[in-house]
């Protein structure tokens, strides 16, 4: 998967083998047991009693309707279909970890009396207290009294990984989807082997009415059974009186109903306005990570990989896609025909299966005997012809390099005219978003950098990811971190053109950025909850984990070594599950020069956060120390991690080509080595490909500084980059004063290059807005005068004609997007006549597409070139301009226009919904918007969460974006008081911990430097 914003990024074998399904213990003691499982004491006052009553038998004891709409508003968080009720949802959340038990305080009268006694007989409220809560830990869990209804048997599991006694080995699907009607009905059939004697089967189902369950073993009869049901986690469950027996085959075949959803995940109905106006609808589905329940009753974790045969009724005007080739077409008698697809040729996790119903248009070409198309909708097939070719160029790339060739007969892109994510990698069915795969003939090379990114990336994934999956999603970076790292170094060989190294270089300073808080978390963590999962969808695991695979690839001696021991990776578990020692020792093993790979990555896989190098020197002899780089801290916070850090170093005798890098490894607190003594000065981390910052000392800090301001080229600009973005990171951290930062500053006039300049602008703008926001109006005149008196001359050098250059394009955007964004007259008077020629000639005439943000910008801020704007994006049919359009109209400064466009995204007609991050991640950048979008946040939270799962990564962008232009404590009471007061809704988020620790950092970097700042700017 792609997350939205980055984006600028068989084979079974016998399961036995694998070792998941060996290590068990926890099964085999249920097994054992005669009864049902005793509830882990710790899991029961995990959750709160209400929940376990939600267990039913199926079709009886049916709840009312009443009953039933609380329940199933009850849902996981952020799960969908929580839109029912708010009175009921408030109190029937079976997702609040802390809340007391409730269901089981509304005893009989005779047990209130019998507990009235209890009291009197103990005497003691401390103990009442203590025992109150016992009627969980029976064995059977807490039941109702009432004699007259049936004892329900309790759900015979209770944890939320399922147990591993039984192992799926194919589904059979067959799904009727209605989008007139918005439903679909499904029926599912699930060959089993059991690995280890049970007597249970569970698995997971969501939103799913099951009509009807029967159950064969070996050569036996069918027959009907009772399907259990345990709401709170999506789980379905089958109980037996007899053990089934290790070794023994089974099917389950499960027929259900349930409405498409109308979020962005399961089967999901989408719908989008053709050119002659016209509505169109289509199914389509997105999985990843817990959602294929939600369209098929499954084992719906990533380690239980089978195979899936899928057929789809249809309409005959519709058109269907999945991961396989279709296999046949059939009329049925209703009118409707079905669509057969071949059983996948490989196993395969559940959450990359794939299908969708609805009208596309193919363009194809076969490469290496796979046949590869794009589908758009029918009127934007013209922009699919980018795609297909970088498509082709990828796979070969990828099949040449892992030395595995895809193994599915075909591979489709789609692009969906609503979907949340950038893509989706399902296998052989890869999912986009229009701009992450359409683009028009005369795109500019930087929204053909977004298509190719994208794409390198889900390609990627069709080998790390889904050939060789994580085998839970603590090592989802195992997917991410190396699909992401992969699509940069696929780029840089496949389309080089593309420039891909600035990007790849930013996206690794904000990945220090965010490692260096306290909230972060390491590459493998533990994860035990749906919100934890979603969470795994952030920069540590994408971002991070790219950075680390290719400081590893640095540091290892050789260039093909990487290469050997990720071939020797994939090969050794292809079609199986790995977890990420699986990795290091494979690396470890082809390692040529006995390296300890294991040893190495370890230390930044197992421990949050990264390293800060300190240098210090005494003639010859270089001493470096290493410590946790940590912006702030708490008591509790170790502050003893070490990490095995591949130090490279160049001076001024040599500091350009890759020959001059020299390596020195610090494993431990310090570490020396010497240099001549006529070396003048030393840079470490060559190039930017380590995962740590370095501190020079004031006297190597001020030897580069003169080295710098002597002359630019004596560092490659990736290091000059990485020394503005190391001195940023070191005031931030309070051991560099401001003062410096501005000195090494000084060179920047003479700066030509991207990294640098962009680098220090971002950076620049980050002080500038919340200067902004604390409104120190004579210190926002200052700060805009010295960007514009440092970087002024380069920003008048821009033109604004075609250029085809991306580096360059990067460089002119960032510079007149600041410019215009400081009402820099030459650029303001420039973007306005170019929007004045782009209106007149309805929109024929060009603007260059790194231009357009900053034209449409402008235009936003007047009155009159608002609506026109407004107006135009309504039109606009190419759906990267018109998402330029939209951030335009979100940076007006009009209070009430603000407001609108806040309200329209959350509705959804005119701004699609997948569109609310960005709007309000724009908002929140101006001074007029950003208090509005923090109410907005406020009063719409249950909306949002409905639409956006509590944990993802829409949501980690919102509450990101709300809250880091805040430095006060009003506004950090405010922040803290919000998100606690959502409790299950979101204040465990560790997204909220990064936001309170950002506004504490900011309010400390403002009391600490606005002295410096009237002093010194
Ligand atoms: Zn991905």
């Amino acid at each position: 998967q792609e997350t939205e914003e980055t984006q600028r990024a068989n084979l079974p074998r016998n399961m036995i083998e694998n070792s998941m399904f060996e290590e068990e213990p926890d099964v085999v003691d249920l097994a054992k047991d005669s009864t049902f499982p005793a509830l882990d004491p710790d899991e029961v006052a995990y959750e709160p009693r209400s929940s376990r009553l939600l267990v039913r038998g199926l079709g009886e004891n049916d709840m009312d309707e009443d009953e039933e709409d609380c329940e199933s508003s009850a849902r996981l968080l952020g799960m969908s279909f929580m839109n029912r009720s708010s009175a009921h949802r408030s109190n029937s959340s079976p997702y609040t970890r802390q809340a007391p038990p409730r269901s089981c305080s509304r005893p009989s009268a005779r047990t209130m009396v019998v507990c009235v006694l209890f009291l009197v007989i103990v005497a003691s409220m401390t103990m009442v207290l203590y025992f109150l809560p016992g009627c969980t830990f029976t064995k059977t869990g807490c039941r109702k009294e009432n004699k007259t209804t049936p004892i329900e048997p309790p759900f015979p599991w209770s944890q939320f990984r399922l147990p591993h006694s039984i192992r799926p080995l194919s589904y059979d699907l067959t799904l009727n989807p209605d989008l007139d009607n918005m439903n679909f009905t499904g029926s599912t059939v699930i060959k089993m082997v059991v690995l280890h004697n049970t007597k249970r089967i569970v698995l997971h189902s969501a939103n799913l009415n099951i009509s009807k369950a029967t159950f064969k073993l070996d050569d036996g009869e069918a027959s009907d059974v009772t399907v259990l049901e345990y709401k709170p986690r999506q789980q379905i469950a089958l109980n037996f009186s007899e053990e089934l027996k290790a070794g023994q085959y089974c099917v389950l075949t499960l027929d259900y109903s349930a409405n498409l959803s109308h979020t962005y995940d399961g089967f999901y109905n989408s719908s989008y306005t053709d050119k002659d106006g016209n509505k169109r609808v289509l199914a389509a589905t997105q999985f990843e990570p817990l959602s294929a329940r939600k369209a098929f009753p499954c084992f719906d974790e990533p380690a239980f990989k089978a195979t899936f045969l899928i057929k789809i009724n249809r309409k005959p005007d519709y058109m269907t896609l999945s991961n396989m080739p279709k296999a046949k077409t059939t009329p049925l008698n209703n009118g409707l025909v079905q669509d057969e697809f071949e059983m996948t040729s490989v196993n395969m996790s559940t959450y990359l299966v794939a299908f969708i119903v609805g009208n596309f248009t193919p363009v194809s070409k076969n490469v290496s005997e796979i046949l590869v198309s794009v589908y758009s909708v029918p009127e934007k097939k013209e922009h699919t012809d980018y795609a297909l070719d970088a498509a082709s160029k990828l796979l070969d790339f990828y099949n040449d390099f892992f030395e595995i060739n895809f193994p599915l007969k075909k591979l489709d892109l789609i692009a969906i005219p609503d979907f949340l994510a950038g893509a989706m990698e399902n296998w052989g069915l890869i999912t986009f978003r229009e701009t992450s795969l359409l683009v028009g003939k005369q795109s500019s090379p930087l929204e053909k950098q977004v298509v190719a990114s994208v794409i390198a990336h889900e390609l990627a994934h069709q080998w790390f990811g889904n050939l060789v999956t994580m085998s839970w999603w603590n090592d989802l970076w195992l997917n991410e971190g190396f699909a992401t790292y992969m699509q940069y170094m696929s780029l840089q060989t496949v389309l080089p053109q593309l420039d891909i190294g600035n990007l790849f270089l930013a996206v690794r300073f904000r990945a220090l950025d965010k490692d260096a808080l306290n909230s972060s978390h390491a590459v493998s963590t533990a994860v035990n909850s749906p919100e934890q999962v979603e969470e795994m969808f952030d920069s540590v695991s994408y971002e991070k984990g790219a950075s680390i695979l290719l400081m590893l690839n640095a540091s290892l001696s050789g260039d093909q070594q990487f290469r050997k021991g990720i071939i020797q990776y994939l090969k050794q578990f292809s079609g199986l599950n790995t977890d990420t020692n699986d990795l290091w020792n494979s690396l470890t093993q082809v390692s040529t020069q006995h390296q300890n790979v294991s040893e190495m990555m370890s230390s930044w896989t197992s421990q949050k956060g990264f390293p800060l190098v300190t240098v210090s020197r005494k003639g010859d002899q270089v001493t470096l120390t290493q410590e946790h780089f940590l912006l702030t801290s708490d008591n509790a916070t170790h502050t003893s991690s070490l990490w095995n850090i591949p130090v490279t170093y160049v001076s001024d005798n040599c500091s350009l080509a890759p020959e001059c890098r020299q390596l020195f490894t610090l494993k431990t607190k310090s570490g020396t080595f010497k240099v001549p003594e006529s070396v003048k000065w030393l840079k470490l981390n060559y190039r930017n490909t380590g995962f740590y910052i370095v501190h020079y000392g004031d006297d190597g800090w001020a030897a580069l500084r003169d080295a710098l301001a002597n002359d630019v080229s004596v560092l490659t600009h990736e290091d000059r980059a990485s020394l503005i973005h190391n001195i940023f990171a070191l005031s931030r951290l309070g051991r560099v004063s401001f003062r410096h930062v501005l000195n090494l500053l000084n060179y920047i006039s003479n700066e030509t290059e991207t990294s640098p300049v962009t680098e220090a602008l971002l950076q620049l703008n980050k002080i500038y807005q919340l200067l902004d926001k604390r409104q120190e109006y004579s210190l926002v005149a200052r700060m805009k005068t010295y960007i514009l008196h440092h970087f002024g001359s380069l920003m008048d050098k821009q033109t604004w004609e075609e250029q085809e250059s991306v580096s360059k394009q990067e460089l002119r955007s960032a510079l007149l997007e600041t410019a215009c964004g400081l009402d820099d007259e030459n650029c303001t008077q420039q973007a306005k006549a170019l929007f004045k020629q782009y209106v007149d000639s309805n929109a024929t005439s060009r603007i260059p597409g790194d231009l357009q943000q900053v034209v449409f910008n402008v235009a936003a801020q007047s009155a009159e070139d608002w609506p026109t704007l407004l107006n135009l994006y309504g039109h606009a049919t190419y759906d990267a301009e018109k998402r330029k359009m939209l951030r335009g109209l979100a940076s007006t400064q009009d209070a009430r226009k603000i407001v609108w466009i806040l309200k329209a995204g959350l509705k959804g007609n005119l701004i699609q919904t997948q569109e609310l991050p960005l709007v309000i991640s724009t908002v929140c950048k101006g001074f007029a918007g950003y208090l509005f979008a923090w109410d907005f946040i406020q009063e719409n939270w249950d909306r949002l969460i409905e639409k956006f799962p509590v944990g993802s990564f829409a949501i980690q962008t919102i509450i990101n974006s709300a809250t880091s232009q805040f430095s006060t404590q009003a506004h950090l009471d405010q922040v803290q008081g919000f998100f606690s007061s959502l409790k299950e809704r979101g204040s465990q988020m560790r997204s909220v911990q990064e936001a309170l620790e950002t506004i504490r950092l900011n309010k400390r970097w403002m009391e600490k430097n606005l002295r410096t700042l009237q002093k010194w700017l």
